[in-house]
């Protein structure tokens, strides 16, 4: 029996694969529905992930099943033996495998589509096209393996294929209105992200303390590659009431944090600083050490970015810094090129090359070996030249592996050079 008992719907999300179990995947089906059962004012209960063994797999859609309304299940849908989970629910129904002509005809369609014929007599291609016994199958636009739901004792159970290109859009177009056309009572959740940069999540939080603690909407700070993203969030059956008790929120956030929040939701801290660019007229050229390139590929990951971005080379080679920057070799070698006048020089030198107004550079140690006596590894500098107001540089230790750290230095370069186009006339505290 479902332990509801008139309360909150719950779902359960139950991912299967080996692959998930080994860590050769990441689970993103997971977070996808669950960020979305969340939009629709769905609780996401549980999240269970089971290898392809039909045991388990049983067992899991047995427990699951008992506990929740909801069950979406991704993977397991292929041809290949290990493929098991329809089989399992079946079981788990105590119910057979139905031959569906409907999901079969869909499969032979997606196969004209693709410009190849579906092989009406493999027993692995049918295999896909059976079905719970009372069950409904689910259309597969981008691939081949049909999806399939079943509703049992007034819960919706829903299989839907692993490669998040396929389930995304059945989940999509199938999923979501199946599961508000089958339970009346939802809820919707509304919510907005902002995107703040140059703030701790602690400072943030201490900063909003007292939103923090609200329940409708909820505010919710949580930390991500550099920057913190708050997340409010308001429940209403009104749309227009739960937008506007978002935008109250978000008022305030916005006064109190001021400049720190870039953006909103989908939005990158790229994009805003390429607005900023692009409104005001300025050009930039990028000489990259320690980051490798992380920069450039931000920046030119915005569309429209060949308006402001001139050019971004790795200088990485102690002779490149010198050969092609123009660098002194006196200052390239002192701290293994880890230094002040490098960020700087690399960050004119660059702007220079290309005839931008502005230059940002960066120079550093990722590790794991390296550092000096002076300057840790996880030392990076950065530096940032604007053709009137001159170079400032900005110095940062961060911690953790190679990656983290020149994800982190990208970021905070990127920071530097927002923060000068917000507030080109003050040095960064
Ligand atoms: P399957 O439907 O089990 O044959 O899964 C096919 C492929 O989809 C897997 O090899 C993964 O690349 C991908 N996949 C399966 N489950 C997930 C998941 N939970 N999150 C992200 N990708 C997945
Ligand atoms: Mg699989």
């Amino acid at each position: 029996m479902p332990d509801s008992g008139g309360g909150a719907l719950q779902a359960e999300i139950l991912s299967i694969g080996t692959e998930l179990l080994l860590g050769e995947i990441v689970d993103t089906n997971a977070q996808y529905v669950s960020s979305r059962l969340r939009d629709i004012g769905v609780n996401v209960y549980r999240r269970v992930t089971v290898g392809d063994n039909p045991e388990r797999l049983l067992s899991a859609f047995q427990d699951s099943i008992g506990r929740s309304d909801i069950v979406i299940a991704t993977g397991g849908l292929g041809p290949t033996d290990d493929d098991v989970t329809a089989r399992c629910l079946a079981s788990a129904l105590g119910r057979g495998l139905c031959f569906d002509e409907d999901a079969w005809n869909s499969m032979r369609q997606s196969y004209l589509r693709r410009g190849r014929t579906l092989d009406e007599g493999s027993l692995s291609a049918r295999k896909q096209a059976f079905i719970v016994e009372g069950g409904f199958f689910i259309p597969n636009p981008v691939g081949t393996a049909p999806g399939q739901g079943i509703m049992v004792d007034g819960k919706l159970i829903l299989l839907l294929p692993g490669p998040p290109s396929e389930m995304r859009p059945m989940f999509e177009n199938h999923a979501i209105p199946l599961i508000t056309k089958s339970f009346s009572s939802l809820t919707p959740i509304y919510c907005v992200n902002l995107n703040i940069v140059g703030l701790g999540e602690s400072q943030v939080a201490e900063a909003l303390a007292d939103l923090l603690g609200g329940s409708n909407p909820t505010v919710a700070p949580y930390a991500d590659s550099g920057q913190v993203r708050l997340r409010i969030a308001a429940q209403s059956a009104d749309k227009n009431e739960a937008l506007s008790r978002i935008s109250g929120v978000e008022k305030e956030v916005r006064r109190r944090l001021g400049h720190h929040v870039y953006g909103k939701n989908e939005e990158t801290l790229e994009m805003a600083i390429g607005r900023l660019l692009a409104r005001r007229g300025l050009t930039l050229a990028v000489a990259e050490s320690v980051t490798g390139g992380l920069i450039c590929h931000r920046i030119t990951g915005v569309p429209g970015s060949s308006k402001y971005f001139k050019m971004g080379m790795v200088a990485y080679h102690p002779e490149v810094k010198i050969s092609t920057l123009g660098l002194p070799p006196g200052v390239v070698h002192r701290e293994g090129s880890v230094n002040e006048e490098v960020a700087s020089g690399m960050a004119e030198s660059v702007r220079l090359l290309a005839g931008a107004t502005l230059g940002l550079a960066t120079t550093g140690f990722a590790g794991p070996d390296g550092g000096t006596c002076n300057e840790p590894v996880g030392a990076v500098y950065m530096g940032l030249s604007h053709k009137k107001a001159g170079t400032i540089t900005e110095k940062a230790i961060f911690s953790g592996s190679r990656d983290r750290i020149k994800v982190f230095a990208a970021q905070r370069a990127l920071y530097l050079l927002y923060h000068f186009l917000i507030e080109p006339g003050k040095n960064r505290g």
